[in-house]
């Protein structure tokens, strides 16, 4: 059986331990590969060799840099079939999605990034009079973590790397235990690509034990975590009394608006795919969905009709719309929030129910769920699910609906349907969130920041943003004679 190794110092390696997970295909509910199932000796082994390489990659040229970064982008976009393949097997999604979505954007994070840092520029403050120069140096940090989780494996994991190392840090990275396989296939990407080794190291294993061990790791000061909010915070209470600098992308429970006033066919549309797009398990799908009261129940009728029709298949299949949920557990999870539901009194307007695939009858597959609720304080309408699952609740006035939208601990992202300026500029004030939607939703510039407020994290990724978390400035402030 094919084994996911780690990877450190330009080298594929076993565990120390010799121990081995299994890595599940979603899509049949079978193991198909093993994954290294590594401790703080292997982080440590990776840390060894992300500090050795460190004072000669910080030192390399800025157009270096750049040029080994645009020869990983191009080499992810000349392996885009088979990463493709490899994505839609270790994680369920569809391989249209895989080969539209995920890989093209690991390759532009890359190629983003290679850019960014040819422009990545300091500020010079002259005090005038005092015969006084100040500057802004950036530097690399030294060795950094970056943790990933499994919803866009490889989007996710180069998102944080990528900035990294442009940046001139070294890197101890962990891709979800759940969907490893992609991060696997990185490494020899980077080697073919000419990244010195120790720059990039990929340790495999369980959160609790690898994530841990890079979150506790005395020397590695910075961290760059996306995933959950409770891990989140388990992360923050280790690394805090260390004054490592933390950058937390977390949990959503986003609004998705509707006013009466908006195009209807093409809010239509985009929001059977902010609610259900790869499973449902994005960050930033538009979960809850608020309805103004006048379109409510003919928006209810299409809706359901448009998701009747949305086709639930294995993930190879070129018909197939939604594939596969990623685990066992997370069905689990899954269902047993619509579950929920109904104990709340909660009405399943469509789906709830799991679907057996011809052939893959031991696979994760869940219908697209729609749930009417009445109350926004319910728990299915508060708590995270992650899942193929929206609800759906008429509102009155933009004053009742505002008030829902922001009553939850998170605050991601949200997105407004209107044709009203006005309200849009009054409503994308108020709501509390990193990200707000109008007349559109996962549309992104990379150079924008991203990231949540309240309970969603903490700091911001993307462009510059990302850039001035992988460096320290430092202010350097000469005195002269004129
Ligand atoms: P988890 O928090 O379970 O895991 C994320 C990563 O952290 C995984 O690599 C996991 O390893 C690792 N991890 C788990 N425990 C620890 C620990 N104690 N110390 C260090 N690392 C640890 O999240 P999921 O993988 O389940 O991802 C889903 C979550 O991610 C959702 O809440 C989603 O909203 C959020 N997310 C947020 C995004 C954002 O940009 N804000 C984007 C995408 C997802 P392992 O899997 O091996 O256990």
């Amino acid at each position: 059986m094919k084994k996911i190794l780690n990877y450190i110092d330009g080298s594929y390696c076993e565990p120390y331990t010799q121990d081995w997970l299994d890595n599940y295909n979603p899509s049949k509910g079978a193991v198909y590969s093993k994954i290294a199932s590594s401790s703080s000796i292997d982080v440590d082994k990776a840390y060894q060799a992300a500090k050795k390489a460190f004072p000669s990659w910080s030192n390399t040229t800025i157009d270096a840099r750049s040029a080994i970064l645009l020869k990983i982008a191009n080499l992810i976009e000349d392996n885009l079939d088979m990463l493709a393949e490899a994505e839609s097997l270790d994680n369920g999604k569809p391989l249209s999605l895989a080969k539209t979505v995920d890989i093209p954007r690991a390759s532009s994070n890359f190629r983003f990034f290679a850019h960014a840092i040819t422009q990545f520029a300091s500020e010079a403050h002259e005090s005038v009079g005092l015969e006084t120069m100040n500057f802004t140096l950036r530097q690399a940090i030294g060795v950094v973590g970056c943790i990933s989780p499994w919803n866009l494996p490889l989007y996710l994991f180069t998102w944080k790397i990528a900035p990294a190392i442009a940046a001139g840090n070294t890197v101890v990275a962990k891709p979800s235990e759940v969907t490893p396989m992609t991060a696997f296939l990185l490494g020899k990407i980077c080697t073919q690509a000419g990244l010195p080794n120790g720059v990039l190291n990929i340790i495999n294993g369980t959160g609790p034990s690898v994530g841990q061990a890079i979150v506790e790791h005395p020397n590695i000061k910075a961290i760059s975590f996306t995933g959950g909010t409770k891990t989140g915070a388990s992360i923050a209470r280790t690394a805090a009394p260390m004054f490592k600098k933390l950058s937390l992308e977390l949990g959503g429970k986003n609004p998705n608006i509707i006013f009466a006033d908006c195009n209807y066919e093409k809010m239509l549309s985009i929001t059977v795919k902010s609610s259900f797009a790869n499973q449902g398990q994005i960050c930033l799908c538009g979960s809850r969905i608020f309805v103004e009261k006048s379109i409510y129940s003919k928006f209810k009728n299409d809706f359901v009709s448009r998701v009747k029709e949305l086709k639930v298949g294995d993930p190879f299949a070129s018909s197939t719309q939604i594939g596969a949920l990623v685990s066992k557990p997370h069905l689990d999870k899954v269902m047993s929030y619509i579950d929920l539901a109904k104990e709340e009194g909660g009405e399943v307007l469509y789906g709830g129910n799991k679907v057996i695939v011809n052939g893959s009858e031991n696979g994760y597959y869940l219908e697209p769920t729609i749930i009417e609720v009445t109350n926004n304080n319910c728990r299915v309408n508060q708590e995270e699910i992650f899942g193929p699952v929206v609800t759906m609740m008429s509102f009155d006035t933009e004053e009742d609906v505002l008030e829902m939208a922001n009553n939850v601990k998170y605050g991601l992202s949200a997105t407004l349907w209107t044709s009203n300026l006005d309200r849009t500029m009054r409503m994308s004030k108020q709501i509390e969130s990193g990200i707000v939607w109008v007349n559109t939703w996962l549309n992104r510039d990379l150079r924008t920041p991203f990231g949540g407020v309240k309970n969603s994290g903490v700091g911001r990724e993307g462009g510059f943003e990302a850039l001035k978390f992988f460096t320290e400035s430092k202010n350097i402030c000469i005195k002269y004679d004129n």
